[in-house]
C-alpha cells in the first residue's frame, strides 16, 4: 500500500499510537488500514451461574453492554483471540 484511499496522502508502515503491531496510516489523515481475516472472536463469561456482560468504554457502541470480544490479529488462534479480548477487562479467563 502506498497511498491513502480516502485522502490519496502517501502512507507509512508504522506502528500507531496505543498499538503494538505495524499498520499502514495515512501521513496526512491519520486514517489507519487494518489488514486482518475480520473474525471476531469471544468469551462469554460465567460467574456462580450467570453471565457477565462489560460495558464498553470505546466506539463503536460506547457504553453498550456486550460480550467480550473483537477483531482476530493475523496468526492468532481463535482460542488467543478470545483470551486477548478477555484481557482487555477485569476479569480473568480459563477453558472449561
Ligand atoms: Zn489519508
Amino acid at each position: 500500500m502506498k497511498y491513502c484511499s480516502h485522502c490519496r496522502a502517501l502512507v507509512s508502515f508504522i506502528v500507531p499510537e496505543g498499538d503494538n503491531r505495524q499498520r499502514y496510516v495515512c501521513d496526512e489523515c491519520e486514517f489507519i488500514f487494518y489488514e486482518n481475516p475480520r473474525v471476531i472472536a469471544g468469551t462469554i463469561p460465567v460467574f456462580e451461574g450467570q453471565v457477565l456482560l462489560c460495558k464498553r468504554a470505546i466506539e463503536p457502541r460506547l457504553g453498550y453492554w456486550t460480550l467480550p470480544a473483537g477483531f482476530m490479529e493475523n496468526g492468532e488462534t481463535t482460542q488467543q483471540a478470545a483470551l486477548r479480548a478477555v484481557s482487555y477487562t477485569h476479569l480473568r479467563a480459563h477453558e472449561t
